[in-house]
């Protein structure tokens, strides 16, 4: 009853249960599971006042109420990063602990008025500056599948909230992998939409050229009803555009070699194998592909984000929002000095311009690869979860988990993180990435892959 947005809305409008009912129950869920730390705040009132309201709606409208409010009943909660008016925005730090914004981002306007019903603000890395959950100032999120794990980061509250039944879905932010790592920690889905489908406006940036505003869910179909109501410009985010396009015939696989490298747990490889058996099986035409540059993405991923972290961070300095800067944490500060070297002339044209350089041959090649084939599948996180500690006091250990998600960001293009199968206690899954507006032919092949394996969502 209180699991996909489809089964959600059966139930209420044919009276079995009220929008009321669904937020006690999510609340309730949240209460049981406080343990694993995933929200900074929790928005009771709100989420009772949106619910009583819809009820009224139900019962004075009927069905026809779905036409004003397609996601009608849908409980959602929002990375700590989101801009909510009148609710406290932290971004997981100390500097913004009593920050409470005026406005509210797009993505949070549209999904109100589109009848989703906001729970609370997820916990995540100060920032979004981390891939484990453990660098926010509040306290790291655990794992929902074993305590002792790091649910993946920095969108680590989003993704628990959604793998352990606290919403039916959650918004995060992926500069780096961010939606997708942790969301295969924990085993759901987690897109990362192509860059400019889906406004920042009210997002706390992190660096522009690569932060991309994504969605969690335990069920695919939820995933696209959520991406849909959200993307589109809206006049205030310059680089947003609208797009999107089918082929009207199946798909062609690639499988980029350098993605399945010895770099990756042969736990993480075997069960992406597995995976294109089922495709194969389905009858996917596959195809090998080459990434040559893939090898230096991190690098150039860890010389223009710091550089843009620089400055966006810069308007934190105490005066116009939050406390004050020495509030930061090492990691913030790590890259604020990062950035500010690679920037610094003298070294611009030696790290910056280099990086910016590379930067395009990674996208001329994913051009080259979406010539001859429609999606690529590769791992998402080189190892399956990590624990608690186990990588925190070694940064390149911990930048290194995301030596298979920020190509997509460097290049701006749209990529899944799919569920399947099993390592231990721990879920498992893959990842498609696809040329730019690319989305729906990525939620098409996923599809295919869940009627194919007939995969079914059981929250933690
Ligand atoms: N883990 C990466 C980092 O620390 C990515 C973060 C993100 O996508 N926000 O920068």
């Amino acid at each position: 009853m209180f699991g996909s947005i489809s089964e959600t809305q059966k139930a209420i409008l044919s009276g079995d249960i009220k929008c009321v009912d669904v937020v006690d129950h999510f609340l309730q869920k949240i209460d049981e599971k406080k343990h694993l730390n995933a929200f900074l705040t929790v928005t009771r009132e709100q989420a009772y006042d949106a619910a009583k309201k819809q009820d009224k709606l139900v019962s004075s409208y009927g069905r026809a109420v779905l036409e004003r409010l397609p996601l009608l009943g849908v409980v959602v909660s929002y990375k700590d990063l989101f801009l909510t008016k009148g609710v406290r925005t932290t971004a997981g730090s100390r500097v913004l602990e009593s920050y409470i914004p005026t406005y509210s981002a797009t993505i949070v306007e549209r999904s109100h008025t589109s009848g989703m019903i906001m729970i609370g603000k997820t916990n995540c890395d100060a920032w979004a500056h981390g891939a484990s959950g453990e660098n926010s100032d509040f306290g790291p999120t655990l794992n929902p599948h074993n305590n002792e794990f790091v649910p993946g980061g920095s969108s680590s509250g989003s993704a628990v909230s959604v793998a352990a039944g606290l919403s039916h879905v959650s918004f995060g932010t992926d500069t780096g992998g961010s939606v997708r790592q942790p969301a295969n920690f924990c085993g759901i889905y987690g897109l990362k939409p192509t860059y400019g489908a889906v406004s920042r406006y009210g997002v706390v940036a992190m660096a522009s050229s690569l932060d991309c505003v994504g969605v969690f869910s335990g069920y695919l179909g939820d995933c696209k009803k959520v991406f849909d109501v959200v993307r589109g410009t809206d006049g205030r985010d310059a680089t947003l555009k609208n797009g999107g396009f089918h082929i009207g015939r199946k798909p062609v696989i690639g499988v980029p070699d350098e993605y399945f490298s010895e770099d990756v747990d042969p736990v993480v490889l075997e069960n992406v194998m597995q995976a294109l058996e089922v495709f194969k099986g389905g009858g996917y035409k596959v195809k090998r592909v080459k990434l040559p540059s893939t090898k230096y993405a991190i690098s150039v991923y860890y010389i223009v984000q710091p550089a843009e972290v620089s400055s966006n961070l810069a308007r934190y300095d105490g005066i116009r929002f939050g406390e004050s800067r020495e509030m930061f944490g090492l990691e913030a500060k790590r890259r604020i000095v990062l950035g500010t070297f690679v920037l610094s002339s003298g070294y611009y044209d030696e790290y910056y311009k280099k990086a910016s350089k590379v930067r395009t041959l990674i996208i001329n090649e994913f051009d080259e690869a979406f010539k001859s084939v429609d999606v690529l599948i590769s791992p998402v996180s080189p190892s399956t979860p990590f624990r608690i500690g186990e990588k925190s006091a070694d940064p390149l250990k911990m930048y290194l988990s995301d030596i298979l998600t920020v190509p997509a960001n460097i290049a701006g293009i749209p990529a899944l993180s799919v569920p399947f199968g099993r390592y231990k206690e721990f879920p498992l899954g893959f990842q498609l990435m696809g040329p730019k507006f690319s989305e729906e032919i990525l939620f098409e092949v996923a599809g295919d892959f869940e009627r194919m394996t007939d995969y079914k969502f059981i929250p933690v």
